[in-house]
């Protein structure tokens, strides 16, 4: 039962409803049945749209965190010339060697 869609369920209810309808009073049990069919259809339906939007939030979280952590590393850097080591933009001199920067 759960691996129906639920769209399948509607259209087979819609078409018992329809065609019992059409033949008259005698098929009221299939005109019942396809009832229920639309009834789980609707069910089925309502049921996807209370878990969808669950699993798009969960999707969604941890892009927001890689965005926030890749503005840390792309701050500015500078390296010093002589020995190599990373210096502060605003250094003049390396706190390594003693380097003039700027
Ligand atoms: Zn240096």
């Amino acid at each position: 039962m759960t691996g129906i869609h639920w769209l399948i369920w509607l259209v087979v209810g819609l078409f018992v409803t329809i065609t019992s309808t059409k033949l008259g009073g005698k098929l009221t049990m299939f005109l019942w049945v396809g009832i229920l069919f639309i009834v789980i259809g609707i069910g089925k339906l309502a049921y996807k749209m209370l878990t969808a939007p669950k699993e798009s939030h969960k999707g969604h979280a941890p892009q927001v965190h890689k965005t926030t952590h890749h503005e840390v590393h792309n701050g500015p850097k500078r390296y010093c010339p002589k020995c190599g080591s990373q210096a502060i933009v605003h250094d003049n001199y390396c706190k390594h060697c003693g380097m003039r920067l700027r």
